[in-house]
């Protein structure tokens, strides 16, 4: 498959420039803000339903074929959560007290019950009723830390621990974690089913 260009269903300047990154120059990621303020309401129960819902709306608005990401922490104590509600876990208030939230309620639980792992899914679609989204998933498999350590990265990053790297996902070098991440494993598989790789 060959795209020129594809909308991103982000609003998110940060997002753009981090999967243009991992894309390549060879195919332009513009941003649905171009086309509308408006974003989609998020009514899935997966990562796959919200990624394609946010594929078929940006397609919808822009006339273009469109890409959306979705991704979140799943914990598995937790039977996946806080999963596709990881941005707004403690209602909203923030990655901080998202980061408090989950520690709260991994308080008692051992070292080796604290399994989780970050995913990402890309969702690609020609137009948007299209039947066949080519859907990549990424995963990050790691573990849920008893405190918080480092400073790079955003979200639940000082609580993940890495075991290839032996630190927190926030103690990475940006660089290092964008080879490693849920968003790099899934990107890498876009790039092999467009013929990028
Ligand atoms: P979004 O898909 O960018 O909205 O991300 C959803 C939420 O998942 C973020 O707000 C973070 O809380 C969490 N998340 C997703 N990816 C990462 C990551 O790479 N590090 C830390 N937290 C993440």
């Amino acid at each position: 498959m060959n795209f020129q260009q594809l909308v991103l269903a982000s609003h998110n300047a940060g997002k753009l420039k981090e999967l243009q990154a991992m894309l390549g120059a060879s195919v332009q990621l513009r941003s649905i803000g171009e086309f509308s303020q408006v974003e989609p309401e998020e009514t899935g129960l997966s990562f796959v339903e919200n990624a394609i819902l946010k594929a078929r709306n940006a397609a919808r608005i822009s006339g273009l074929p469109a890409l959306a990401d979705d991704s979140g922490l799943a914990v598995d104590f937790l039977g996946g959560a806080p999963g596709i509600y990881s941005a707004r876990y403690a209602d909203g208030k923030g990655d901080a007290a998202n980061n408090a939230k989950l520690l709260e309620a991994l308080k008692d639980v051992p070292e080796a019950e604290r399994g989780a792992q970050f995913v990402c899914v890309l969702a690609l679609v020609r137009h948007a009723d299209d039947p066949l989204p080519i859907l990549c998933e990424g995963l990050w498999h790691g573990r849920i830390m008893f405190e918080a350590s480092g400073e790079h990265g955003f979200g639940y990053d000082p609580l993940f621990w890495v075991p290839e790297r032996g630190c927190s996902s926030a103690e990475l070098a940006p660089a290092d974690k964008n080879q490693l991440s849920h968003r790099a494993r899934a990107m890498a598989q876009l790039r092999q089913r467009l013929g990028l790789a």
